[in-house]
């Protein structure tokens, strides 16, 4: 086989065969086809698309390139992922209710880049914990403890690397196939049998419509179940920021606030809600139970605290220092806290969610370029939502800064991007539909 016929094929509007695709691929992580060639390919898919057999097929080579985790019975495995926004704990919430529900969740996350935040950015302000997990310690702490919250090896599905750095610089992230593989690639790679997706939409979600976030989960679905996994997916609002906090330390002091039972009657209603339901729906996938009951179970473990000891066994299993999780008053704090406040009265129309993330990456909680070190002490404190009515002088945001310049940066920014109208808005849906 010749790369070159393939590009050709592909380029002609062609189906490439199983056979073409492992070529692809395993050209590709061996390093043996060069970038030129395997930039032309992806071009040509974004241009003229797979069909599901070619998009299933790119998929299983992807996660084939390297280790795939084996499981006794991948069924009782559940893995969630979510396309990624501005504010998302939901995994420090709905790996714990999972595993104070009994379950076992392999959940494998990523790192902050641009306006979205990462879970091991947010583990990591938490003292003496670690994310580096080997693929053994991390099997090993899913089946004993029930759940671990590790960083993905770079043993699992090394060809998406590859292929993800390359998009990145060409211009080929936009293409349905190429992130549904992707994707579900590292999925399979996990091994889990149940798999929970959260797919954003809007402003600061990498799917702007409903009808492109729906496009996108249902090949997710076609894909996962094509590979005998058991999936659903949520699609949820991320044109705004969720929760209150948006940035790492903050996010963990959201999380528990959440979690336990002694706070959580403080906790935001979209977070909460959306969580509610992230966990619902996976335990309905793990055991084949009633919206209802599964709904009962997850309500059940937060009100008796066992979510709560959940998570603080897994921070303990991975070296946390879970003092800070007891009293979060003891987690480093930012120096500077500045109030913005409204500056005349009004109805919240918008607080886009790019902008809030894009701001607390100029205060330095997150990163432009993958190498940037991160202040996990920093972040934006957001006070209002969508539809809420305000006052001149309610106070709509709490910046935490590192520096005095950083935090005027900071208000003027806010300022300028919420929006405030005369007229009233309606209040946006936080789960807008869940497709299967
Ligand atoms: N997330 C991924 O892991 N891959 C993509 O291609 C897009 C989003």
């Amino acid at each position: 086989m010749r790369m070159v016929d393939i590009i050709r094929k592909k380029r002609d509007g062609l189906t490439l065969s199983a056979d073409e695709i492992n070529f692809v691929i395993t050209g590709v992580t061996s390093t043996r086809i060069p970038d030129y060639q395997t930039s032309a390919l992806l071009m040509a898919i974004v241009l003229n698309g797979m069909t599901d057999q070619e998009t299933a097929d790119l998929t299983a080579a992807m996660a084939n390139s390297g280790e795939v985790l084996s499981w006794n019975d991948p069924f009782n495995i559940i893995d969630k992922h979510s396309t990624g926004g501005v504010g998302d704990k939901t995994s420090l919430i709905v790996v714990p209710i999972l595993m104070a529900c009994g379950r076992q969740v392999c959940k494998m996350s990523g790192r902050g880049l641009g306006h979205t935040g990462g879970t091991l950015d947010k583990l990591e302000s938490i003292p003496g914990i670690t994310v580096n997990l080997s693929s053994e310690q991390l099997q090993a702490q899913t089946l004993q403890l029930g759940g671990a919250l590790a960083g993905q090896s770079q043993s699992l599905a090394p060809a998406d690397g590859i292929l993800y750095a390359l998009r990145d610089v060409t211009g080929t992230v936009e293409s349905t196939p190429l992130i549904v593989s992707s994707i579900l690639s590292k999925k399979l790679a996990g091994g889990a049998g149940n798999l929970i997706f959260d797919v954003k939409v809007g402003d600061g979600a990498f799917m702007p419509t409903l009808a492109e976030a729906r496009t996108l989960a249902d090949a997710l679905i076609r894909i996962a179940k094509h590979h005998g996994k058991r999936v659903h997916a949520l699609l949820t609002d991320m044109d705004q920021p969720l929760g209150k906090m948006a940035g790492n330390s903050l996010e963990v002091i959201e999380v528990v606030e959440l979690l336990n039972p002694a706070t959580a009657s403080g906790a935001d209603t979209r977070l909460f809600t959306l969580s509610l339901a992230l966990a619902t729906n996976a335990l309905m996938l793990a055991e084949g139970i009633s919206e209802e009951a599964a709904t009962a179970r997850v309500q059940s473990v937060l009100e008796t605290g066992a979510a709560f000891d959940a998570f603080n066994s897994v921070i303990a299993a991975q070296g946390g220092d879970t003092r800070v999780l007891d009293d979060t008053s003891r987690f480093p704090s930012a120096p500077v806290i500045k109030h913005v406040t409204a500056k005349h009265s009004g109805y919240i129309t918008r607080i886009p969610a790019r902008a809030i993330g894009d701001c607390v990456v100029r205060l330095g909680g997150g990163r432009a370029v993958k190498t940037d070190a991160i202040d996990h002490r920093v972040g934006i404190e957001t006070h209002v939502h969508v539809g809420d009515s305000v006052t001149a002088g309610d106070v709509l945001f709490t910046v935490h800064a590192a520096v005095d310049a950083a935090a005027r940066d900071a208000e003027h920014f806010l300022t300028n991007i919420i929006v405030i109208s005369d007229v009233p808005t309606d209040v946006p849906a936080i789960v807008f539909e869940m497709r299967s």
